[in-house]
């Protein structure tokens, strides 16, 4: 794994980390449209296309030294690749977040996050116990209202990846760290 060489003392005790699935160029452009209609509807702030993905396993504040047994947990997922087609936008009133999500969605992709979320909890690491939803966040603090049709957009699935998150001022900032392929 190729890391920038850090110092001891600027090395962070802990790292905020995510595993997501994260697009290929032509499914992020796509996503940024569906972006910009959903805000002609709903308002709010778009995320920078740079940044969309879907989560499929939130970490949270991990402790640095831990980094090698998450990457050993994600080289025992054995998932295949699918194609996602997310054609149905949603509202979450509690926190104001329009996203887009998926009509139906492939058992690939359940396997995927149960797959990940079993090694993670074998391995000790906290994991969510609420359902998974598919969705790709496209607007916060948005005001939402009547659902707008959106173009599908079909995001082949062929990878997942380890993200770290950074919380600056002016928003988190992502950098992913490592990338799985799918068989
Ligand atoms: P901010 O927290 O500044 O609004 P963010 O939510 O984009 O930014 P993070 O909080 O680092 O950044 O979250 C990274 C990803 O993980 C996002 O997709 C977020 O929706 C998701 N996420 C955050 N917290 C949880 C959680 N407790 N359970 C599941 N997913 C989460
Ligand atoms: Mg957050």
């Amino acid at each position: 794994m190729t890391e920038p060489a850090r110092s001891e003392t600027t090395e962070p005790a802990t790292l905020r980390l995510f595993f997501a699935l994260w697009p290929d160029d032509a499914t992020r452009d796509a996503l940024n449209r569906t972006g910009k209609w959903l805000y002609q509807h709903w308002g709010g702030r778009r995320m920078r296309a740079d940044t969309v993905h879907i989560t499929l396993a939130f970490l949270g504040e991990t402790p640095a030294d831990r980094l090698d047994d998450l990457v050993a947990c994600a080289d025992g997922v054995e998932s295949d690749a699918y194609d996602l087609v997310l054609d149905q936008a949603g509202y979450w009133r509690h926190n104001r977040i329009g996203w887009l999500g998926a009509s139906e969605t492939p058992p690939q992709h359940f396997e995927l996050v149960r797959a990940l979320n079993t090694g993670l909890q074998q391995a000790g690491f906290p994991v969510d116990a609420r359902p998974h939803v598919p969705h790709v966040t496209l607007l916060r603090n948005a005001r939402g209202g009547e659902v707008p049709a959106c173009t599908p957009v079909v995001w082949p699935i062929r990878e997942f990846v380890l993200v770290q998150s950074n919380l600056d001022p002016d928003g988190a900032h992502y950098e992913v760290v490592r990338r799985w392929a799918l068989g």
